[in-house]
């Protein structure tokens, strides 16, 4: 995976006062790294001896600078190293309590870019002296882009699976933000895309970083897997929407969902047709929900005879609750109701195999499996190479119907 150094940005504060406003820039730009002074700045990542020598060190390294001090004090810095036509990192002087924002240098590679996320986290309008130069940019600056934000479905796992138009808005993002496995799944990417890969729990601070970065007029991509809007990112995205009272969110960004193929339909196209009739999505995960709830449901659409695809089966951190809810559904199921298990369907390690309700154990069973308990009327049959077709007719009762649709 392709990130481009130059999004690695260095916050360097003076003192203590900028600390405070250096958080306030991380929350819109997580990537950057804080850095300070050696003595006077406690907790920043980085020490340097002087600013001045911080300044040249980041320049020569062509890291970009968001710089908590006067413009003055980084011009001076700066001057000696400038070269007509060379290449330059954007820098960023702001003002020690984040009330402006100015770029200064490296128009070129994005400066007013990054000004407009510093802005937009710091809630300024940054004072842009020239118009924007950076190639990826169209709009004259000052008139600013509206951003856009894509939440989007990258099917199962393999590229097959993944939706043309959720491929078109991975091509035209340039922020791309979700859990790392995903996002490696989504890739390869060009250079010029930033990937914010973080860990799986923090969705709502995900959703709300989409949101600075595309209010800033930013083109931003939220993956996940299967489909967005299952046991997935779109519900936080929205979420932190309706929440939210920054007026930007709501009035700068265009919001899209692209949907995508959901593990349950995957698993199931492989096995056959099990959800060809009346069936539930159930997440057997108690992480956000209480466990009675779940059992609650689950006996609901058992006793609904409704066919039963169930997500987040089990995890480490959650090791008894399969078991508990194959216990309930077996006092309401024939032994023999056939349960398609699916693991990494469409990923290189694929496996979908068929058993016995009876016969299933929790150990065969992990968190990268969905489980499909079939209903009263499911139907097993051998194939040909090996394992069984599952089906759901979409008849009901005693008669088989003709079908004619
Ligand atoms: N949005 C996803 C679901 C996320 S919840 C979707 O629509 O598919 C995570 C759960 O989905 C996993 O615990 C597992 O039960 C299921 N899952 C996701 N991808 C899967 C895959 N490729 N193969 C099997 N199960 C998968």
């Amino acid at each position: 995976m392709d990130i481009d150094p130059l999004l690695a940005p260095a916050i360097l504060c003076l003192g203590p006062d900028g600390l405070e406003t250096a958080r306030r820039i991380r929350s819109g730009c997580p990537e950057a790294v804080i850095s300070g002074l050696a003595g006077p700045v406690e907790g920043a990542e980085i020490l340097h001896d002087s600013l001045e020598s911080a300044l040249r060190d980041l320049y020569r390294r062509d890291q970009p600078v968001i710089a908590l001090c006067a413009a003055a004090t980084v011009i001076r810095a700066l001057a000696p190293l400038l070269k007509p036509d060379q290449p330059e990192p954007p820098v960023l002087a702001v003002a020690e309590d984040g009330g402006a924002v100015v770029p200064l240098l490296g128009l070129r590679r994005g400066a007013n870019r990054l000004a407009r996320i510093v802005g937009a986290a710091l809630g300024v309008t940054p004072a842009f002296t020239l118009p924007d130069c950076d190639p990826s940019t169209r709009c004259p600056t000052g008139t600013k882009r509206r951003g856009r934000l894509a939440v989007v479905g990258l099917g199962p796992g393999c590229g097959g699976l993944m939706a043309p138009e959720a491929r078109e808005e991975l091509r035209r993002a340039r922020h791309i933000i979700g859990y790392e496995t995903y996002v490696r799944l989504a890739g390869p990417f060009r250079s010029d895309q930033i990937i914010h890969a973080s860990d799986n729990r923090v969705e709502m601070e995900r959703a709300r970083h989409a949101f600075t970065l595309a209010a800033a007029g930013e083109s931003v991509v939220v993956v996940s897997s299967g489909d967005p809007g299952i046991f997935a990112m779109a519900t936080a995205v929205l979420e932190a929407l309706h929440h939210s009272e920054e007026a930007s969110w709501h009035r700068d960004v265009e919001l899209t969902i692209i949907p995508g193929i959901s593990a349950a339909q995957a698993a199931a196209a492989r096995a056959g047709a099990p959800l060809g009739h009346d069936f539930c999505v159930l997440s057997l995960s108690d992480n956000l929900k209480p466990w009675p709830v779940i059992l609650d449901r689950l006996a609901a659409a058992a006793r609904a005879d409704l066919v039963i695809a169930l997500y987040n089966p089990i995890s480490r951190a959650r090791p008894w609750q399969l078991g508990e809810a194959l216990d309930l559904l077996r006092q309401q199921r024939a032994p023999e109701t056939p349960v398609v298990l699916g693991r990494d369907v469409g990923r290189p390690d694929e496996r979908v195999w068929v058993v016995r309700l009876d016969a299933l154990t929790p150990e065969q069973v992990d968190m990268r499996t969905v489980v499909i308990v079939g209903s009263s009327t499911t139907q097993a049959f051998p194939r040909a190479e090996g394992g069984a077709w599952v089906y759901t007719p979409r008849w009901y009762g005693e008669t088989a119907l003709p079908i004619s649709a």
